[in-house]
């Protein structure tokens, strides 16, 4: 019996009673956001630098010229109010400067702006600040990350911001820690560690601040992590009141009775393996309703089989909670994904906006998950207005609005002996990549991505979770999971399309969409002179008309981008800031940066301006690459268990079938491939540990390592076979 329990999608029945019995909180008078038709000008405060305060960001409105949170503001619109460049002079808009940043990994964060200084985070968790006029670098803080974190990043060793508050610039680091440095000179001033170190947790997300206290949770769903959310002191880094997502074993003292009621959702020994659950992206705060909000990841395993044999809501994973902001004490939930097995997190972006909704203004939450159905809720009481798709899926019909829950198509459920295609694939119709909302034109602009999955449980005999490692239950490759895409009419495998879109959120259709022509999402912003800017992966950056999607201006920036721009005004110009650098490089595209591979960089635009990105590759850098493995000398059955090990161990980063292309080495062309000891040095002895790449000595059964080997030798093979086949 799977999804059957008595449980509604909706803070309801026994897990509603249970918040009237414990909770018992009133909810606190909103504060409203003063709606100040001047520009405020900040004349003196008691910070030398990142002087936001609780007042300052209620009224961010008031400061167009100032993007003080990454999301703008507590509605995380990413609506700039900035309308100094428009239709009519966009295609004026040139580069101002630029910086260098020093590593080759993801670059993710969005540009805070605050009071002239702007702040990203780059990859391993490291902070830059750049006077926001003139580029000149401020300060740089690295929090030296132990690189054998990486091993427990599903997802590259990103960071997607800072937040600025009463002089200080907040971060979570991807090692657990949650850290204060000073705004003015990057020191540190209070640093705590929000996981257990001997835990698979990351920290990828940017930290909220909220009536005085800074907000995180955690990734580390698809290792042996349970997720929860945490509230520190800004001040002082004492914590406040911590959420946890999904329940711990039976008795265990962190179980709420909510948790308690949640854990009858489930079956069998599913703490044994943590749970999953994490909070791993969004969290909004909204001052209308005090609430804070969080979507949660998927279930440990993936595999609904393993996880929780018998089938079950499994509460409260892929589902947004909201809290009350002082205590941390549930307020409603909404489960989107009821016994999830396709890792569709609803961790993406949470947006507010006040809709006009049949003839009345409607104070709403927004989300545009992985699953594609678009959902507008009542932000404060969870209430389903609407669900419609935005996005091509295949693993559910529509969403009852009664209900709240999906009418689930029956052939994507899988197990042992049965497999399944499924759309979206596990990265989603939308991911983390923001999205934004213009009030003025009432669409939101969503980054989509088209994809498809096999899915097939491993058998549950077989399961034993293993330390630091991804446990989804799953095997990708199979021979049913091959003969379903073989069938007439299958779906594309894997990456099918991408583009940004409009969607109308209150008549929930499609505007517009502007195809990319190389697959990847982007982080996207838009200005009341009804501009949308983002990035691409064919090293674009490109403003569109708001209402019809029509390109109307782009730059060269020499990398592939998935970060969302920000834009802000220094003495009356308005500058447009964007960190670009994804996992590899755009086709045909040189490395022109000498300090990261794949042309990392934070580009500022104006107009007028006439700056150049070095055409120049980088002396010495590898512009093409040679596929030249040696013949294979391993058996058919190294092969296949390489396969499979190669799939559960190394996949997440190294891409399926080593094809990565991304700055994680694509292993077919590994020069290690010329020598088993060199292989070994690297995969059992660790050789290029500092670069992320640990030790797998503890996690490979005898032979594996060779077994592995010998896949990737005999897919570089193929992958030469099929070059030289070419005319
Ligand atoms: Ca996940």
């Amino acid at each position: 019996m799977k999804n059957k329990t008595g449980y509604k999608t909706i803070a309801a029945g026994v897990a509603l009673s249970l918040v009237l019995a414990t909770s018992g909180t009133a909810q606190t008078p909103a504060q409203t956001p003063a709606q100040a038709p001047t520009i405020r000008t900040v004349t003196s405060h008691p910070y030398a630098a990142a002087a936001v305060d609780s007042a300052r960001l209620l009224a961010a409105d008031a400061e167009p010229g100032t993007w003080m949170a990454a999301g703008r503001t507590y509605s995380e619109q990413r609506y700039s109010p900035l309308t100094g460049i428009n239709k009519g002079n966009v295609s004026k808009l040139g580069l101002a400067w630029s910086g260098d940043i020093d590593t080759e990994r993801g670059q993710e964060s969005t540009p805070v702006v605050v009071d002239g200084v702007l702040y990203i985070t780059t990859a391993w968790s490291m902070v830059k600040a750049y006077d926001a006029a003139s580029g000149k670098p401020l300060w740089a803080y690295d929090p030296k990350v132990d690189r054998a974190t990486g091993q427990v990043a599903c997802c590259d060793v990103v960071n997607r911001g800072v937040a600025a508050w009463k002089g200080k610039i907040y971060l979570g680091a991807l090692d657990g820690r949650l850290i204060a440095v000073d705004g003015k000179t990057g020191k540190v001033a209070w640093q705590i560690q929000t996981t257990d170190p001997t835990q698979p947790y990351t920290i990828t997300q940017v930290p909220r601040i909220v009536k005085g206290m800074v907000i995180i949770g955690n990734a580390g769903a698809e290792y042996t992590c349970r997720g929860y959310v945490s509230a520190y002191d800004a001040a002082t880094g004492k914590m406040k009141w911590r959420f946890y997502t999904v329940p711990a074993a039976p008795g265990d003292p962190t179980n709420t009775p909510m948790l308690e009621a949640a854990a009858k959702t489930w079956h069998g020994d599913f703490w044994k393996y943590g749970g999953g659950g994490t909070a791993w992206d969004t969290i909004l705060y909204d001052p209308k309703t005090d609430l804070v909000y969080f979507g949660t990841g998927n279930g440990l395993s993936w595999s609904q089989d393993i996880r929780s044999p018998g089938g079950g809501d499994n509460l409260f994973v892929a589902s947004v909670i909201a809290v009350h902001a002082d205590t941390g004490k549930y307020a409603w939930h909404f489960q989107e994904v009821p016994g999830d097995e396709w890792d569709y997190d609803v961790t993406n972006p949470l947006m507010t906006a006040d809709l006009k909704i049949h003839g009345a203004v409607r104070h709403v939450l927004m989300q545009a998950p992985k699953t594609g159905f678009f959902y507008v809720w009542d932000a404060k009481t969870g209430k389903l207005i609407s669900a419609d798709k935005f996005a091509p899926l295949n693993w559910a019909s529509k969403i009852d609005l009664k209900t709240g829950r999906p009418v689930e198509n029956p052939a994507v459920r899988y197990t042992e002996t049965k497999a399944a295609i499924v759309q979206p694939a596990p990265l989603g119709a939308h991911n983390w990549h923001p999205m934004a909302y213009s009030p003025r034109t009432g669409l939101v602009y969503i980054p989509v991505t088209e994809s498809s999955t096999g899915f097939q449980s491993m058998a549950a005999k077989d399961f034993a979770p293993k330390d630091r490692v991804y446990n989804t239950g799953t095997v990708a490759f199979s021979d049913k999971i091959t003969a379903l895409y073989g069938q007439p009419g299958a779906l594309g495998r894997g990456n099918i399309r991408s583009y940004l879109e409009a969607y109308d959120p209150v008549a929930q259709k499609v505007v517009w969409r502007a195809p990319d022509q190389d697959y990847g999402a982007h982080g996207a912003m838009v200005t009341a002179s009804d501009l949308v800017f983002s990035g691409d992966w064919s090293g674009r950056f490109s403003a569109f008309d708001a209402r019809t999607g029509a390109k109307l201006w782009s730059a060269p920036v020499q990398a592939d981008v998935v970060a969302a721009p920000s834009t802000y005004t220094i003495k009356g110009v308005q500058y447009v800031a964007l960190l670009v650098g994804a996992r590899g490089l755009p086709p045909g595209q040189v490395r022109t940066n000498p300090l990261s591979a794949n042309n990392s960089r934070l580009l500022v635009f104006k107009l007028g301006a006439t700056a150049q990105l070095p055409q120049a590759a980088v002396a010495g850098a590898v512009a093409g690459k040679v596929l030249d493995p040696p013949l294979l000398t391993g058996t058919n059955e190294q092969v296949i268990d390489g396969e499979g090990a190669y799939g559960r161990y190394c996949a997440g980063c190294h891409g399926q079938g080593g094809t990565a292309d991304k700055s994680i080495p694509d292993l077919r062309y590994a020069p290690a491939l010329n020598s088993l000891r060199s292989w070994n040095s690297i995969v059992l002895d660790g050789a290029r540990a500092d670069k992320g790449m640990v030790s797998f000595k503890k996690v490979l059964a005898e032979g594996q390592a060779e077994a592995i080997y010998h896949y990737i030798v005999s897919q570089a093979n193929k992958a030469k076979a099929t070059e030289q086949a070419k005319p």
